[in-house]
Protein backbone atom coordinates (compact mmCIF):
# COMPACT_ATOMS: atom_id res chain seq x y z
CA UNK A 1 0.00 0.00 0.00
CA UNK A 2 1.64 3.46 -0.98
CA UNK A 3 1.91 6.05 1.65
CA UNK A 4 -1.22 8.11 -0.06
CA UNK A 5 -3.34 5.31 0.62
CA UNK A 6 -3.09 4.64 4.11
CA UNK A 7 -4.89 7.10 5.73
CA UNK A 8 -7.91 6.74 3.70
CA UNK A 9 -11.19 5.00 4.64
CA UNK A 10 -10.96 1.96 2.15
CA UNK A 11 -13.69 -0.73 1.58
CA UNK A 12 -12.93 -3.58 0.02
CA UNK A 13 -15.29 -6.75 -0.76
CA UNK A 14 -16.78 -8.74 2.11
CA UNK A 15 -16.18 -5.13 4.61
CA UNK A 16 -18.80 -4.01 6.36
CA UNK A 17 -20.36 -1.65 4.72
CA UNK A 18 -19.07 -2.42 1.17
CA UNK A 19 -21.93 -3.53 -0.15
CA UNK A 20 -24.23 -0.65 1.21
CA UNK A 21 -21.90 1.90 -0.47
CA UNK A 22 -22.17 0.39 -3.83
CA UNK A 23 -25.43 0.17 -4.22
CA UNK A 24 -27.45 2.85 -5.88
CA UNK A 25 -30.54 4.03 -6.65
CA UNK A 26 -31.19 1.66 -10.09
CA UNK A 27 -31.44 -1.99 -8.81
CA UNK A 28 -29.42 -2.79 -12.30
CA UNK A 29 -26.65 -1.30 -11.24
CA UNK A 30 -24.60 -4.28 -9.57
CA UNK A 31 -21.20 -3.50 -10.05
CA UNK A 32 -17.93 -4.80 -7.48
CA UNK A 33 -15.01 -1.40 -7.29
CA UNK A 34 -11.66 -3.18 -6.47
CA UNK A 35 -12.07 -0.05 -3.63
CA UNK A 36 -14.53 2.17 -2.20
CA UNK A 37 -13.05 5.64 -0.94
CA UNK A 38 -15.48 6.97 2.02
CA UNK A 39 -14.21 10.63 1.60
CA UNK A 40 -14.53 12.62 4.61
CA UNK A 41 -13.02 16.12 3.10
CA UNK A 42 -11.45 17.50 -0.01
CA UNK A 43 -7.98 16.36 1.54
CA UNK A 44 -9.25 13.03 1.01
CA UNK A 45 -10.96 13.31 -2.21
CA UNK A 46 -7.05 14.53 -3.67
CA UNK A 47 -5.52 11.26 -1.79
CA UNK A 48 -8.36 8.99 -3.90
CA UNK A 49 -7.51 10.77 -7.33
CA UNK A 50 -3.84 10.25 -6.59
CA UNK A 51 -4.34 6.80 -5.63
CA UNK A 52 -6.38 5.61 -8.77
CA UNK A 53 -4.12 7.28 -10.92
CA UNK A 54 -1.07 5.62 -9.35
CA UNK A 55 -3.23 2.33 -9.59
CA UNK A 56 -4.43 2.96 -12.97
CA UNK A 57 -8.02 2.05 -11.77
CA UNK A 58 -10.90 3.66 -13.21
CA UNK A 59 -12.44 6.34 -10.65
CA UNK A 60 -16.46 6.92 -10.47
CA UNK A 61 -17.54 9.68 -8.13
CA UNK A 62 -20.55 9.04 -5.87
CA UNK A 63 -23.05 11.68 -4.74
CA UNK A 64 -26.90 11.05 -4.28
CA UNK A 65 -26.29 7.73 -6.29
CA UNK A 66 -29.20 9.03 -8.84
CA UNK A 67 -27.58 8.63 -12.30
CA UNK A 68 -29.77 6.03 -13.92
CA UNK A 69 -26.56 4.67 -15.74
CA UNK A 70 -25.13 3.86 -12.29
CA UNK A 71 -21.92 5.87 -13.51
CA UNK A 72 -20.73 6.54 -9.87
CA UNK A 73 -19.98 2.61 -10.00
CA UNK A 74 -16.72 1.42 -11.78
CA UNK A 75 -16.32 -2.35 -11.98
CA UNK A 76 -12.87 -3.14 -10.68
CA UNK A 77 -12.29 0.51 -10.53
CA UNK A 78 -11.85 3.06 -7.71
CA UNK A 79 -15.09 4.68 -6.38
CA UNK A 80 -14.75 7.98 -4.18
CA UNK A 81 -17.80 7.73 -2.17
CA UNK A 82 -18.83 11.37 -1.20
CA UNK A 83 -21.63 10.54 1.04
CA UNK A 84 -19.86 11.25 3.80
CA UNK A 85 -19.55 14.76 2.95
CA UNK A 86 -23.22 15.83 3.33
CA UNK A 87 -22.63 19.21 5.26
CA UNK A 88 -24.66 22.06 4.66
CA UNK A 89 -23.89 25.79 6.22
CA UNK A 90 -25.93 28.29 5.87
CA UNK A 91 -25.16 32.15 6.22
CA UNK A 92 -28.68 33.85 6.33
CA UNK A 93 -27.42 37.26 6.64
CA UNK A 94 -25.44 37.39 2.82
CA UNK A 95 -28.17 34.57 2.02
CA UNK A 96 -25.79 31.68 1.27
CA UNK A 97 -25.18 28.27 1.19
CA UNK A 98 -22.37 26.23 1.25
CA UNK A 99 -23.05 22.66 0.53
CA UNK A 100 -20.04 19.66 0.65
CA UNK A 101 -20.43 17.75 -2.38
CA UNK A 102 -21.76 14.82 -0.96
CA UNK A 103 -24.61 16.57 0.36
CA UNK A 104 -28.41 15.33 -0.50
CA UNK A 105 -31.00 17.60 -1.47
CA UNK A 106 -32.82 17.27 1.75
CA UNK A 107 -29.93 18.56 3.71
CA UNK A 108 -29.56 21.82 1.47
CA UNK A 109 -33.59 22.42 1.91
CA UNK A 110 -33.94 21.56 5.30
CA UNK A 111 -30.83 23.90 6.11
CA UNK A 112 -32.29 27.02 4.16
CA UNK A 113 -35.96 26.73 5.17
CA UNK A 114 -34.41 26.89 8.96
CA UNK A 115 -34.42 30.76 7.85
CA UNK A 116 -37.39 30.74 5.42
CA UNK A 117 -34.93 30.76 2.46
CA UNK A 118 -34.73 28.10 -0.68
CA UNK A 119 -32.36 27.56 -3.80
CA UNK A 120 -33.32 25.80 -6.81
CA UNK A 121 -33.40 21.85 -6.26
CA UNK A 122 -35.01 19.00 -7.80
CA UNK A 123 -38.08 17.41 -6.69
CA UNK A 124 -36.99 13.87 -4.60
CA UNK A 125 -34.94 14.84 -0.97
CA UNK A 126 -32.47 11.46 -1.70
CA UNK A 127 -31.20 13.36 -5.14
CA UNK A 128 -27.32 14.48 -5.19
CA UNK A 129 -26.53 17.93 -5.20
CA UNK A 130 -23.68 16.92 -6.80
CA UNK A 131 -25.07 15.61 -9.77
CA UNK A 132 -28.18 16.99 -10.03
CA UNK A 133 -26.15 20.67 -10.14
CA UNK A 134 -23.34 19.41 -12.14
CA UNK A 135 -25.83 18.78 -14.55
CA UNK A 136 -28.15 22.03 -14.35
CA UNK A 137 -30.62 21.32 -11.86
CA UNK A 138 -34.33 21.87 -12.23
CA UNK A 139 -36.75 22.42 -9.59
CA UNK A 140 -39.97 24.23 -8.54
CA UNK A 141 -38.23 27.17 -7.47
CA UNK A 142 -36.22 27.31 -11.29
CA UNK A 143 -39.07 28.91 -12.95
CA UNK A 144 -38.58 32.03 -10.86
CA UNK A 145 -34.66 31.83 -9.56
CA UNK A 146 -33.10 30.16 -12.18
CA UNK A 147 -31.69 26.39 -12.55
CA UNK A 148 -29.80 25.36 -9.53
CA UNK A 149 -26.29 25.58 -11.57
CA UNK A 150 -27.75 29.32 -12.42
CA UNK A 151 -27.75 29.53 -8.11
CA UNK A 152 -24.05 28.68 -7.44
CA UNK A 153 -21.40 31.16 -7.08
CA UNK A 154 -18.46 29.25 -6.60
CA UNK A 155 -16.90 25.55 -7.09
CA UNK A 156 -14.27 23.90 -4.85
CA UNK A 157 -12.73 21.34 -6.82
CA UNK A 158 -10.32 18.49 -7.19
CA UNK A 159 -9.29 17.97 -10.61
CA UNK A 160 -7.30 15.31 -12.33
CA UNK A 161 -3.93 16.01 -11.33
CA UNK A 162 -4.95 16.28 -7.74
CA UNK A 163 -5.15 20.36 -7.54
CA UNK A 164 -7.44 22.25 -5.35
CA UNK A 165 -8.96 25.18 -7.58
CA UNK A 166 -11.72 27.23 -6.62
CA UNK A 167 -14.21 28.08 -9.85
CA UNK A 168 -15.87 31.58 -10.00
CA UNK A 169 -16.90 34.20 -12.21
CA UNK A 170 -13.65 35.57 -11.34
CA UNK A 171 -11.11 32.74 -10.85
CA UNK A 172 -10.85 29.66 -13.41
CA UNK A 173 -13.72 31.11 -15.39
CA UNK A 174 -13.48 28.75 -18.31
CA UNK A 175 -13.94 26.11 -15.05
CA UNK A 176 -16.89 28.12 -14.00
CA UNK A 177 -18.52 27.97 -17.11
CA UNK A 178 -18.14 24.48 -17.62
CA UNK A 179 -19.33 23.27 -14.49
CA UNK A 180 -22.57 25.15 -15.24
CA UNK A 181 -23.87 22.01 -16.67
CA UNK A 182 -21.15 19.94 -18.08
CA UNK A 183 -21.74 17.22 -15.44
CA UNK A 184 -18.74 15.52 -13.19
CA UNK A 185 -16.46 15.51 -16.47
CA UNK A 186 -14.09 17.94 -15.01
CA UNK A 187 -12.92 16.68 -11.50
CA UNK A 188 -14.59 16.20 -7.98
CA UNK A 189 -16.39 18.96 -6.71
CA UNK A 190 -15.81 19.16 -2.69
CA UNK A 191 -18.39 22.42 -2.07
CA UNK A 192 -20.93 24.49 -3.69
CA UNK A 193 -21.31 28.02 -2.88
CA UNK A 194 -25.18 28.29 -3.33
CA UNK A 195 -27.23 31.89 -3.64
CA UNK A 196 -30.85 31.22 -1.40
CA UNK A 197 -33.68 33.84 -2.00
CA UNK A 198 -36.52 34.47 0.22
CA UNK A 199 -38.69 31.77 -0.98
CA UNK A 200 -41.15 31.22 2.02
CA UNK A 201 -42.10 28.07 3.45
CA UNK A 202 -45.33 27.33 1.74
CA UNK A 203 -46.38 25.43 -1.63
CA UNK A 204 -49.63 24.80 -3.05
CA UNK A 205 -50.26 22.04 -5.47
CA UNK A 206 -53.49 22.36 -8.12
CA UNK A 207 -54.14 19.14 -9.86
CA UNK A 208 -57.34 17.91 -12.02
CA UNK A 209 -57.87 14.84 -14.25
CA UNK A 210 -58.89 14.02 -17.32
CA UNK A 211 -60.36 10.41 -18.43
CA UNK A 212 -59.08 9.23 -22.09
CA UNK A 213 -61.58 11.11 -23.99
CA UNK A 214 -61.14 14.75 -22.65
CA UNK A 215 -57.47 14.57 -22.73
CA UNK A 216 -55.98 15.80 -25.89
CA UNK A 217 -59.08 18.97 -24.95
CA UNK A 218 -57.47 19.31 -21.43
CA UNK A 219 -53.74 18.89 -22.18
CA UNK A 220 -54.09 21.84 -24.85
CA UNK A 221 -55.56 23.96 -22.48
CA UNK A 222 -53.21 23.17 -20.04
CA UNK A 223 -50.30 23.96 -22.34
CA UNK A 224 -52.29 27.48 -23.29
CA UNK A 225 -52.11 28.65 -19.60
CA UNK A 226 -48.80 27.33 -18.89
CA UNK A 227 -47.16 29.56 -21.37
CA UNK A 228 -48.54 32.33 -19.98
CA UNK A 229 -48.47 31.52 -15.82
CA UNK A 230 -46.24 33.43 -13.37
CA UNK A 231 -43.18 32.74 -12.39
CA UNK A 232 -44.15 31.28 -9.36
CA UNK A 233 -46.32 28.31 -11.02
CA UNK A 234 -44.81 25.05 -12.78
CA UNK A 235 -47.01 23.40 -14.66
CA UNK A 236 -46.73 19.39 -15.01
CA UNK A 237 -48.86 16.77 -16.58
CA UNK A 238 -48.73 13.05 -15.87
CA UNK A 239 -50.30 10.23 -17.24
CA UNK A 240 -49.92 6.36 -16.99
CA UNK A 241 -50.00 5.13 -20.59
CA UNK A 242 -53.91 4.93 -20.93
CA UNK A 243 -54.48 7.81 -22.55
CA UNK A 244 -56.01 9.70 -19.64
CA UNK A 245 -54.11 12.41 -18.14
CA UNK A 246 -53.62 14.41 -14.82
CA UNK A 247 -52.34 17.86 -14.93
CA UNK A 248 -51.90 21.05 -12.98
CA UNK A 249 -49.14 23.38 -11.55
CA UNK A 250 -47.31 23.74 -8.38
CA UNK A 251 -46.82 27.20 -6.40
CA UNK A 252 -43.88 28.48 -4.44
CA UNK A 253 -43.49 31.55 -3.00
CA UNK A 254 -45.80 35.34 -2.97
CA UNK A 255 -48.46 35.94 -4.62
CA UNK A 256 -51.97 34.71 -5.30
CA UNK A 257 -52.94 32.24 -7.36
CA UNK A 258 -56.69 32.74 -7.43
CA UNK A 259 -56.64 33.58 -11.12
CA UNK A 260 -54.84 30.76 -12.48
CA UNK A 261 -57.13 28.35 -10.18
CA UNK A 262 -59.98 29.69 -11.92
CA UNK A 263 -59.04 28.90 -15.04
CA UNK A 264 -58.43 25.30 -14.22
CA UNK A 265 -61.76 22.80 -14.20
CA UNK A 266 -62.47 21.56 -10.31
CA UNK A 267 -59.04 21.68 -9.37
CA UNK A 268 -58.03 19.35 -6.48
CA UNK A 269 -56.16 21.83 -4.28
CA UNK A 270 -53.96 20.93 -1.64
CA UNK A 271 -51.57 23.49 0.18
CA UNK A 272 -48.32 21.96 2.05
CA UNK A 273 -44.97 23.35 3.44
CA UNK A 274 -42.19 23.49 0.79
CA UNK A 275 -40.35 20.76 2.79
CA UNK A 276 -43.43 18.63 2.33
CA UNK A 277 -43.13 19.27 -1.51
CA UNK A 278 -39.91 18.80 -1.92
CA UNK A 279 -40.72 14.83 -0.68
CA UNK A 280 -43.82 14.23 -1.99
CA UNK A 281 -41.96 12.25 -4.54
CA UNK A 282 -39.62 10.51 -2.44
CA UNK A 283 -41.64 7.04 -2.09
CA UNK A 284 -42.41 6.76 -5.78
CA UNK A 285 -38.68 7.98 -6.76
CA UNK A 286 -38.02 5.27 -4.21
CA UNK A 287 -34.48 2.72 -4.41
CA UNK A 288 -34.62 -0.97 -5.11
CA UNK A 289 -36.40 -1.02 -8.13
CA UNK A 290 -34.57 -1.86 -12.00
CA UNK A 291 -35.43 1.43 -13.77
CA UNK A 292 -35.09 2.44 -17.27
CA UNK A 293 -35.85 6.09 -18.79
CA UNK A 294 -35.80 8.55 -21.58
CA UNK A 295 -35.76 12.18 -22.24
CA UNK A 296 -36.58 15.16 -24.05
CA UNK A 297 -36.68 18.80 -24.20
CA UNK A 298 -39.73 20.39 -26.49
CA UNK A 299 -39.44 24.25 -27.59
CA UNK A 300 -42.94 23.91 -27.86
CA UNK A 301 -46.11 21.02 -27.84
CA UNK A 302 -47.75 21.34 -30.82
CA UNK A 303 -51.33 19.66 -30.93
CA UNK A 304 -49.62 16.04 -32.62
CA UNK A 305 -47.33 16.16 -29.81
CA UNK A 306 -50.15 16.26 -27.44
CA UNK A 307 -51.28 13.22 -29.89
CA UNK A 308 -47.82 11.52 -29.27
CA UNK A 309 -47.72 11.76 -25.65
CA UNK A 310 -51.01 10.70 -24.96
CA UNK A 311 -51.25 7.46 -27.46
CA UNK A 312 -51.55 4.42 -25.11
CA UNK A 313 -48.40 2.35 -24.62
CA UNK A 314 -46.65 0.81 -22.06
CA UNK A 315 -45.04 3.23 -19.11
CA UNK A 316 -46.12 6.52 -17.37
CA UNK A 317 -44.81 9.36 -18.68
CA UNK A 318 -44.47 13.04 -17.78
CA UNK A 319 -44.58 16.83 -18.54
CA UNK A 320 -42.60 19.59 -16.70
CA UNK A 321 -42.63 23.22 -17.93
CA UNK A 322 -39.62 24.92 -18.13
CA UNK A 323 -39.16 29.05 -19.30
CA UNK A 324 -39.12 32.28 -17.08
CA UNK A 325 -36.16 32.31 -15.47
CA UNK A 326 -34.50 29.97 -17.07
CA UNK A 327 -34.77 31.26 -19.90
CA UNK A 328 -33.77 34.76 -18.88
CA UNK A 329 -29.94 33.23 -19.08
CA UNK A 330 -28.37 33.54 -22.87
CA UNK A 331 -28.01 30.15 -23.99
CA UNK A 332 -23.49 30.72 -24.34
CA UNK A 333 -23.71 32.30 -20.49
CA UNK A 334 -23.70 28.54 -19.07
CA UNK A 335 -22.73 24.80 -20.46
CA UNK A 336 -26.19 23.88 -20.01
CA UNK A 337 -26.94 25.16 -23.35
CA UNK A 338 -31.33 24.58 -23.26
CA UNK A 339 -32.66 27.97 -22.59
CA UNK A 340 -35.70 27.93 -25.00
CA UNK A 341 -37.13 24.53 -24.08
CA UNK A 342 -40.55 24.86 -22.81
CA UNK A 343 -41.23 21.31 -21.25
CA UNK A 344 -39.52 18.59 -20.25
CA UNK A 345 -40.74 15.28 -21.32
CA UNK A 346 -39.88 11.96 -19.66
CA UNK A 347 -41.03 8.59 -19.93
CA UNK A 348 -39.93 5.93 -16.83
CA UNK A 349 -40.53 2.10 -16.25
CA UNK A 350 -39.90 0.64 -13.26
CA UNK A 351 -40.13 -3.19 -12.41
CA UNK A 352 -37.97 -5.66 -9.99
CA UNK A 353 -37.92 -9.34 -12.46
CA UNK A 354 -34.69 -8.51 -13.91
CA UNK A 355 -36.50 -10.98 -16.95
CA UNK A 356 -38.53 -8.44 -17.94
CA UNK A 357 -35.30 -6.21 -18.68
CA UNK A 358 -35.33 -6.35 -22.26
CA UNK A 359 -39.16 -5.76 -22.61
CA UNK A 360 -39.22 -3.03 -20.06
CA UNK A 361 -36.64 -0.76 -21.57
CA UNK A 362 -37.86 -1.64 -24.96
CA UNK A 363 -41.24 0.07 -23.67
CA UNK A 364 -39.27 3.08 -22.43
CA UNK A 365 -37.41 3.80 -26.06
CA UNK A 366 -41.13 3.23 -28.15
CA UNK A 367 -42.73 5.55 -25.78
CA UNK A 368 -39.79 8.37 -25.93
CA UNK A 369 -39.60 7.19 -29.86
CA UNK A 370 -43.14 9.09 -30.52
CA UNK A 371 -42.23 12.02 -29.04
CA UNK A 372 -38.31 12.17 -31.01
CA UNK A 373 -39.90 14.37 -33.75
CA UNK A 374 -40.60 17.19 -31.57
CA UNK A 375 -37.35 16.83 -29.43
CA UNK A 376 -34.91 20.08 -29.01
CA UNK A 377 -32.42 18.21 -27.14
CA UNK A 378 -32.45 16.43 -24.12
CA UNK A 379 -31.31 17.04 -20.41
CA UNK A 380 -27.90 15.55 -19.75
CA UNK A 381 -28.98 14.53 -16.50
CA UNK A 382 -32.04 12.37 -18.16
CA UNK A 383 -29.47 10.43 -20.32
CA UNK A 384 -29.01 6.93 -19.65
CA UNK A 385 -27.40 4.39 -21.99
CA UNK A 386 -27.20 6.86 -24.98
CA UNK A 387 -23.33 7.30 -25.13
CA UNK A 388 -21.80 9.35 -27.65
CA UNK A 389 -24.98 10.26 -29.30
CA UNK A 390 -26.75 11.54 -26.35
CA UNK A 391 -23.92 13.78 -24.97
CA UNK A 392 -24.71 15.53 -28.90
CA UNK A 393 -28.16 15.95 -28.23
CA UNK A 394 -27.52 17.07 -24.72
CA UNK A 395 -24.76 19.94 -25.78
CA UNK A 396 -25.42 21.93 -29.42
CA UNK A 397 -22.17 21.84 -31.06
CA UNK A 398 -20.70 25.18 -29.63
CA UNK A 399 -21.34 24.37 -26.38
CA UNK A 400 -19.27 21.03 -26.97
CA UNK A 401 -16.44 22.69 -28.67
CA UNK A 402 -16.08 24.97 -25.84
CA UNK A 403 -16.88 21.83 -23.22
CA UNK A 404 -13.89 20.01 -25.53
CA UNK A 405 -11.35 22.78 -25.13
CA UNK A 406 -12.34 23.05 -21.03
CA UNK A 407 -11.66 19.55 -20.83
CA UNK A 408 -8.22 19.32 -22.38
CA UNK A 409 -7.18 22.19 -20.39
CA UNK A 410 -8.33 20.52 -16.75
CA UNK A 411 -8.75 16.32 -17.85
CA UNK A 412 -6.70 15.92 -21.16
CA UNK A 413 -6.12 12.30 -19.93
CA UNK A 414 -10.02 11.86 -19.54
CA UNK A 415 -9.24 10.55 -16.03
CA UNK A 416 -13.14 11.41 -15.31
CA UNK A 417 -14.84 9.58 -17.66
CA UNK A 418 -17.62 7.98 -15.67
CA UNK A 419 -20.37 10.32 -17.04
CA UNK A 420 -21.94 11.81 -19.84
CA UNK A 421 -18.54 12.12 -21.13
CA UNK A 422 -16.95 15.26 -23.15
CA UNK A 423 -14.06 13.40 -24.62
CA UNK A 424 -10.61 15.77 -24.71
CA UNK A 425 -10.16 16.45 -28.23
CA UNK A 426 -6.94 14.22 -28.34
CA UNK A 427 -8.94 11.40 -27.99
CA UNK A 428 -11.84 12.52 -29.75
P1 LIG B 1 -24.74 10.19 -8.59
O1 LIG B 1 -25.03 8.93 -9.33
O2 LIG B 1 -24.14 10.11 -7.26
O3 LIG B 1 -23.87 11.15 -9.46
C1 LIG B 1 -24.07 11.24 -10.85
C2 LIG B 1 -22.81 11.69 -11.52
O4 LIG B 1 -22.60 13.06 -11.21
C3 LIG B 1 -21.56 10.96 -11.04
O5 LIG B 1 -21.36 9.80 -11.79
C4 LIG B 1 -20.50 12.00 -11.27
O6 LIG B 1 -20.10 12.00 -12.61
C5 LIG B 1 -21.21 13.31 -11.00
N1 LIG B 1 -21.07 13.82 -9.64
C6 LIG B 1 -21.92 13.74 -8.60
N2 LIG B 1 -21.46 14.45 -7.56
C7 LIG B 1 -20.29 14.99 -7.94
C8 LIG B 1 -19.35 15.85 -7.33
N3 LIG B 1 -19.52 16.32 -6.10
N4 LIG B 1 -18.26 16.22 -8.05
C9 LIG B 1 -18.07 15.78 -9.31
N5 LIG B 1 -18.93 14.98 -9.95
C10 LIG B 1 -20.03 14.59 -9.26
N6 LIG B 1 -32.96 16.15 -11.99
C11 LIG B 1 -33.40 17.42 -11.92
O7 LIG B 1 -32.79 18.32 -12.48
N7 LIG B 1 -34.52 17.73 -11.22
C12 LIG B 1 -35.24 16.80 -10.55
O8 LIG B 1 -36.24 17.11 -9.92
C13 LIG B 1 -34.77 15.46 -10.59
N8 LIG B 1 -35.43 14.48 -9.93
C14 LIG B 1 -34.92 13.22 -9.90
C15 LIG B 1 -35.56 12.24 -9.16
C16 LIG B 1 -35.08 10.95 -9.13
C17 LIG B 1 -35.78 9.91 -8.30
C18 LIG B 1 -33.93 10.62 -9.89
C19 LIG B 1 -33.42 9.22 -9.90
C20 LIG B 1 -33.29 11.57 -10.65
C21 LIG B 1 -33.77 12.88 -10.66
N9 LIG B 1 -33.16 13.88 -11.42
C22 LIG B 1 -33.61 15.18 -11.35
C23 LIG B 1 -31.98 13.56 -12.25
C24 LIG B 1 -30.72 13.79 -11.44
O9 LIG B 1 -30.36 15.15 -11.55
C25 LIG B 1 -29.58 12.91 -11.96
O10 LIG B 1 -29.91 11.55 -11.81
C26 LIG B 1 -28.27 13.19 -11.23
O11 LIG B 1 -27.20 12.55 -11.89
C27 LIG B 1 -28.32 12.70 -9.80
O12 LIG B 1 -27.19 13.12 -9.08
P2 LIG B 1 -26.70 12.24 -7.84
O13 LIG B 1 -25.63 13.01 -7.19
O14 LIG B 1 -27.87 11.81 -7.03
O15 LIG B 1 -26.15 10.95 -8.57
Amino acid sequence: MTTTAQNLNLLRAGDPGYDEARTVWNAMVDRRPEAIVRATGTHDVVAAVRLARERGLEIGVRCGGHNAAGFAVPDGGLMIDLTPMGAVRVAPGRRTAWVQGGALLGALDAAAQRHGLATTAGNVSHTGVGGLTLGGGMGWLARQYGLACDNVTAYRIVTADGDVLSATAAEHPDLFWALRGGGGNFGVVTEFEFRLHEAGTRALVAEYEADAAHAPAALRHWRDLAAAAPRQATFEASSPGDGSVKLGFVWVGAGDPARLLAELPRPRVRRMSYLALQTRDDTTGGHTYRRYSKGHYLRALPDAAIEAFLAPSAGSRSLQAYGGAIADVAPEDTAFAHRDTRFEFTTGMRWTDPAQDAERMADARATAAALAPFAGGVYVNMLNDEGEAGVRRAYPAAQLARLTAVKDVYDPGNVFHLNHNIRPSARS
